[in-house]
């Protein structure tokens, strides 16, 4: 059996309790050594054998789970954030299928919910945007044609930009080609939850020179958009005036 977890953003106790249960009685962990807080390992059972998939492919990832099996051994495979975001867990998944492993998938705190907590900000604003898109530049992964970052950017929307860190000149650029302006709020968090947490508010104009400045290249999200503005209307759900299936409104 292997669980997919979520580790959440870094922050130790930012881990599900259902994950955190499930990495105390693993028998094997494999785990995100680039982005997982090797804390988190601390309370694995003095038995288990604890292996960093940032040194494997995925050939070995599989061939540890199996070794794993063939013992009776539980897997946990913990994955930064939640897994569901660039985890690559799908081809995970498939090999599992290939050889009848079980599986089964806990969620995670991703970093974009972190670095929104950073920030105070909430990403869908009345009057300002409901719609938040979660994308990256390309880099030595391609994004599909029809996802290029202009097309993207032509919404203009709440936007968090995963993998780009070391991409923010031509980030700002194509950002620019979209819905955004110069002065379009945008904010950098590097390593949102760690003990080392920066955030940096900067707009669509100055982000590639406030990554620079800062030395952010890598463990970093760049947000943009007008939620991380001032708040132009306040919610429905809780005026005064508007009646839910739970509240009576005044206009009523
Ligand atoms: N599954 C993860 C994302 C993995 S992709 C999640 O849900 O968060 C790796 C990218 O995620 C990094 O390049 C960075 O852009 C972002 N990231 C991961 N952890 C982060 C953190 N604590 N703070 C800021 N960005 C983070």
């Amino acid at each position: 059996m292997v669980h997919f977890v979520g580790a959440g953003p870094g922050a130790p106790d930012l881990i599900t309790l259902r994950g955190q249960k499930l990495l105390t009685e693993a028998g094997q962990v494999i785990y995100a050594g680039s982005l997982v807080n090797p804390e988190l390992l601390q309370k694995c059972r003095p038995d288990c054998r604890i292996l960093d998939s940032a040194r494997m492919t995925l050939e070995e990832v599989v061939a540890a789970v199996l070794e794993a099996e063939s013992e009776g051994l539980v897997t946990v495979r913990l994955h930064t954030g939640d897994p569901s975001v660039y985890g690559a867990i799908r081809e995970q998944m498939e090999e599992l299928d290939r050889y009848n492993v079980p599986y089964d998938v806990t969620p995670g705190v991703s970093s974009f919910c972190a670095a929104a907590a950073a920030l105070n900000a909430e990403y869908t604003l009345p009057g300002v945007s409901q719609s938040l898109i979660l994308t990256r530049m390309a880099g030595r992964t391609p994004v599909p044609e029809k996802e290029n970052m202009a097309a993207m950017a032509s919404h203009g929307c709440s936007m968090a930009l995963f993998l780009s860190a070391g991409m923010a000149e031509a980030l700002q650029a194509e950002l620019l080609c979209g819905a955004y302006t110069p002065d379009t709020p945008a904010a950098i968090v590097y390593k949102a939850s760690w003990p080392e947490e920066k955030v940096f508010r900067c707009t669509v104009g100055t982000l590639a020179e406030c990554a620079r400045e800062n030395s952010i290249t890598k463990t970093a999200l760049l947000l943009v958009g007008d939620f991380l503005g001032n708040l132009r209307e306040r919610s429905k759900l809780y005026d005064p005036g508007f009646t839910t299936g739970y509240r009576k409104g005044t206009d009523a």
